[in-house]
């Protein structure tokens, strides 16, 4: 691997590292309820355990089977995580592109949706983008 190249992957990973760090203040107390962690192509997947329960529990709104901060991939079990792994791998390379911005810009694009009377999430920029990958990685 050249120089060069190491060097735009520690860029990458970096300017995506305060997004990353929340999904890693969330691992010990997932860890500790049973859930197990992978590496898996440069993220760490994160699945089992309690999460399912504790997901369970979010007014019904902000459930989800899997979400996604910088490298940290949280999936409230491994099928679950397999089924929405390529997806979730579109959000960290959005996360890769908009660093610490992809936050506020993703709960931005929510808002603007929200207001327009669209589906928050559904209609998301960020989320068409990540089914729009999916869709067309499958043609
Ligand atoms: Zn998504």
């Amino acid at each position: 691997m050249s120089a060069r190249r190491r060097i735009r992957i520690l860029l990458r990973y970096g300017w995506a590292s305060p997004c990353s760090l929340i999904g890693l203040l969330l691992v010990p107390a997932v860890f500790l309820s049973g859930a197990t962690v992978r590496v898996v192509a440069g993220t760490l997947e994160v699945a089992g355990g309690r999460i399912a329960a504790w997901i369970s529990r979010l007014p019904h709104c902000l459930r989800f089977s899997a979400i996604t901060f910088g490298h940290v991939i949280l999936a409230d079990n491994y099928a679950s995580l397999a089924v929405h792994r390529e997806h979730e791998r579109v959000h960290v390379r959005q996360y890769e592109r908009w660093g610490i911005l992809f936050l506020p810009l993703y709960c931005g694009s929510s808002l603007i949706q929200l207001l327009q009377g669209r589906n928050p999430y559904l209609d998301n920029r960020f989320e068409r983008q990540a089914r729009e990958y999916k869709q067309s990685s499958k043609a």
